[in-house]
């Protein structure tokens, strides 16, 4: 049995690449349509103008020319509107959703950030002690306090151990963010173990706890649709699964004992996708060994840890750590719906989603932890709902078009 203070020595691995299909969503096809139907007008005028010069260079054969019949305006700009309809009718599904294509990963011990073109190393104690200004604090949690910093003009976020007890969680999340860089995990850009930091990329929309504050700011209304939100859902999921089926084994979020504390590990990043940025409590599960997992050495309450985390034995004996039976990854699908409901919100088709999601919710939260589904078959799931409402959206669009 493997608890969360466990520490492994971990090979390092390289990382997974997955492409991420992004969002486009009907209304930048409207707005393309709005650019094309002034596209169209130019087009018409082209037309026009070929037309006044096709008509000076007149027959020069002494034969009468036909009359010419002056087409009007208006209905030029008719014919290129319904030709541009027609081309978006024909094309929509790919306005719908457009590549996000991520730039090739670098190498183990490498990262490239924003606008950089080339993979620099990971900063070392030096570089870190004098190349990395410290501004101001932006968030802390046990192990961690986390500030605002910057490094050669980009913003970074530089995290602190908060005390030396928690040594071995901060040496584990470290171990952890190397091993496991990818798409999914925040981006590690350098480390000091002897003065017990890390400096990792800064995501100015901070902690995914903050999402509703954010989404409601009046700039992103925008972006504040089912269809964005359904999208995060998809990524948390996607970091489970990876997490789930990670190059070093099966990983559980053990660090998720109510819904504000499982938030708070993971960042919203610009472009409103998710990234995980806190691995200290990661326990590595070896099923064929019989190894499973405990998070922490306390009791835990509430119906947002999955059955198996609560003392099993009754208030009438006293909850003793030594006797409280282990378990394994599937904790991490009990949480999904109420991660997902979260990040669902309540905006316009909110609810809607939550309909189509119902049947694989129900699953996730089955008492005994073999009935639930895998994280794969979540996402599975969530990407079929989400191919559904796009292919009736996109069909609604049509009829209207
Ligand atoms: P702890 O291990 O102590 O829980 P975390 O790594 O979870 O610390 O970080 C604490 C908080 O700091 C996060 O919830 C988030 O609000 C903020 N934070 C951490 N890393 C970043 C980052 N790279 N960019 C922006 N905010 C961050
Ligand atoms: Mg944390
Ligand atoms: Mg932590």
């Amino acid at each position: 049995m493997i608890t969360v203070s466990a520490r492994e020595t971990l090979p390092h691995v390289h990382t997974e690449e997955r492409e991420k299909d992004p969002l486009c969503y009907v209304e930048n096809g409207l707005a393309k349509r709005k650019k094309w139907e002034t596209m169209g007008e130019s087009v018409a005028e082209a037309q026009e103008i070929t037309e006044d010069n096709n008509m000076e260079k007149k027959p020069q054969d002494g034969r009468k020319a036909p009359p010419h019949r002056e087409v009007p305006p208006v209905v030029g700009l008719l014919l290129a509107v319904a030709l541009m309809n027609a081309l978006l009718y024909l094309c929509l599904d790919r306005f719908f959703i457009s590549p996000r294509r991520a730039p090739g990963r670098c190498p183990y011990g490498y990262f490239r950030m924003g606008q950089m073109k080339n993979c620099s190393p990971w900063l070392s104690c030096e570089e870190l002690r004098t190349e990395v200004r410290q501004l101001r604090r932006v968030g802390e949690g046990a192990v961690k306090r986390v500030f605002l910093s910057e490094w050669k003009e980009h913003k970074v976020a530089l995290s602190r151990l908060t005390s030396l007890e928690l040594k071995d969680d901060f040496l584990h999340g470290l171990q952890m963010l190397k091993s496991l860089q990818s798409q999914h995990v925040v981006t590690l850009l350098g480390y000091c173990e002897e003065d017990n930091t890390v400096l990792t990329e800064y995501h100015p929309l901070g902690a995914l706890s903050n999402l509703e504050e954010t989404l409601n700011l009046s700039k992103y209304q925008n972006v504040n649709t089912w269809q964005h939100r359904l999208q995060l859902a998809i990524d948390y999921v996607s970091i489970i699964r990876y997490l789930h089926h990670s190059p070093l084994g099966t990983l559980v979020m053990c660090d998720s004992s109510d819904l504000r504390k499982t938030l708070s590990q993971y960042l919203l990043t610009r472009n409103f996708s998710i990234v995980v940025n806190d691995l200290d409590a990661l326990p590595l599960l070896n099923r064929s060994s019989g190894a499973l997992v405990k998070c922490g050495h306390r009791e835990l309450h509430g119906d947002f840890v999955a059955p198996e985390q609560l003392w099993p034995y009754g208030e009438d004996m006293p909850f003793r750590d030594d006797l409280m039976p282990s378990y394994d990854e599937k904790i991490d699908i009990w949480k999904i719906p109420d991660i997902t409901s979260f990040l669902l919100g309540h905006v316009e088709g909110s609810d809607m989603v939550r309909f189509h999601l119902f049947d694989i919710h129900k699953a996730c939260k089955s008492q005994a932890p073999e009935e639930r589904p895998t994280a794969q078959d979540v996402l599975d799931t969530y990407q079929k709902v989400w191919n559904l409402l796009r292919d009736t959206m996109i069909s609604q669009t049509r009829e209207m078009l």
